[in-house]
């Protein structure tokens, strides 16, 4: 929601967008920005200063039982007060949520007295530990020293502290420059931008990570030249790498629409061309490396095997469900790309066989999925796109009448983050729309006394 804030640096007021509920099954996206610190993370217009917006946040992953709440102390909410807030919260995910999707433990979230306890919970339903986390919390520590420090101490941590510099440590020195680069302080761009050159050249892994690179922009550089990524040209690639194993495997990996059986087959012709020519040792190592990166290769198959075979043990359980539509609810998580594909896929391979019962049963659930996606348009904008499309003032207040339970402050504040949307993208038209309609809720809000 668009919420006014106050820069706390400049005292410019700002717009920016702050999320209170985390929903995981309705918003998979903003777990990711949860986890990557870009969630309710906002930035001045004027002065550049960034950081974390303090608000209360609910959190619901129903794949994992997972619901709880933290309220920042900082917010100095008194106890009748916060359970307002957590209770209207609740109420919100809960009416958004399924009838028969809902669960007990929706009455009553966890509560997580710190946002780190909290960070931590939802970082344990991707696999990763506390422990994990910890290092990488000393790392982001050492990459804070290490930007502002004076070149001598920045050598001495840099060899002190080699063991931490890791490929976890590059990628957050690269989320950093490009975090601050939004931020206009090119003073710390810089600064980061050196620390980074410097490590490329003075640590291990930075030297691997910029030849490594060198050598996919090569790749990339000759596939462009060439109109795309042949077998032969990814096993010109590999071989020109393959005294780094490591190398050699990122190159393939990249290139892994390429690694065919002519790719294969590529290989072991040189394979067998250094045999003859009396060069075992070389005929060895580029044996060697074939066989692992055939082992990589079965290992990607598998991997999609498997995402292909969940898609279709759901989808034979829709199929065996005595309600079409009941069947897709309960399966409503599942449904993600992998499963729409094998769908199509079952759908026309029913289609060209004749089996039209099956066909038919198949578009039902094409149906019901596609309609419980556009129904996840929340009951608010509904009825104002209703309200938007209907030109007379009169019944315009009859469809307000019908649904005053959606009629609240929540419901301006709609009205309003469309009018600002609508203004930015020159559509003066609708803006004004809803701003006429904008005054008729607060007109009804005043004489319901709900304002
Ligand atoms: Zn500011």
């Amino acid at each position: 929601m668009q919420t006014q804030i106050t820069c706390p640096n400049c005292g410019t007021p700002y717009m920016a967008d702050i999320y209170q509920i985390v929903d995981v099954g309705r918003q998979p996206q903003l777990k990711e920005m949860l986890l990557s610190g870009q969630l309710n993370f906002a930035v001045c217009p004027n002065c550049g200063a960034g950081g974390r917006i303090a608000t209360p946040l609910l959190y619901h992953d129903p794949a994992h039982d997972l619901f709880m709440v933290h309220v920042p102390q900082e917010m100095n909410l008194d106890q009748v007060r916060r359970e307002e807030l957590v209770g209207r919260l609740v109420q919100q995910v809960v009416n958004q949520t399924p009838m028969e999707k809902r669960r007990g433990y929706m009455l009553q979230p966890q509560t997580m007295l710190t946002m780190q306890s909290f960070l931590e919970k939802v970082w344990g339903t991707e696999g990763v530990t506390p422990e994990m986390l910890a290092r990488q919390q000393k790392q982001v520590e050492l990459l804070r020293t290490l930007a502002t420090a004076s070149s001598d101490v920045q050598d001495y941590l840099i060899k002190d502290r080699a063991r931490e510099i890791d490929e976890t440590f590059f990628g957050i020195l690269r989320a950093q420059i490009e975090a601050t680069s939004q931020m206009n302080d090119s003073n710390l761009v810089n600064d980061l931008l050196n620390l980074q050159a410097k490590l490329m050249t003075q640590t291990e892994v930075g030297r691997r990570l910029e030849k490594q690179q060198i050598a996919l922009h090569a790749l990339s550089r000759d596939a462009k030249r060439e109109g795309g990524l042949s077998p032969k040209l990814l096993a010109q690639h590999v071989i020109a790498n393959e005294h780094d194993d490591a190398l050699a495997n990122a190159i393939a990996l990249t290139g892994q629409g390429a690694m065919n059986y002519e790719f294969f087959s590529l290989l072991t012709k040189e394979v067998e061309k250094r045999e003859k020519a009396g060069n075992k040792a070389g005929a060895q190592q580029l044996g060697h490396l074939r066989d692992q990166l055939l082992v990589t290769q079965r290992e990607l198959q598998e991997a999609t095997q498997e995402v292909l075979k969940k898609a279709q043990a759901t989808l034979d359980e829709i199929m065996d469900a005595t309600n079409i539509e009941e069947g897709v609810l309960d399966h409503l998580g599942e449904v993600d790309d992998a499963f729409m594909h094998v769908l199509e896929a079952r759908l026309a391979h029913a289609e060209q066989s004749g089996h039209d019962d099956q066909a038919e049963k198949l578009r039902q659930i094409q149906d019901v999925i596609i309609a419980q996606i556009q129904g996840d348009t929340p009951p608010e904008i509904q009825l104002l796109s209703q309200m938007v499309n209907t030109p007379d003032k009169a019944d315009r207040d009859e469809l307000m009448a019908a649904r005053s339970d959606l009629i609240s402050d929540q419901f301006l504040e709609v009205v309003d983050m469309l009018q600002d949307q609508a203004r930015t993208a020159g559509q003066e038209d609708l803006a004004d729309r809803l701003n006429e309609i904008r005054s008729e809720v607060n007109a009804r809000l005043l004489v319901t006394g709900q304002a």
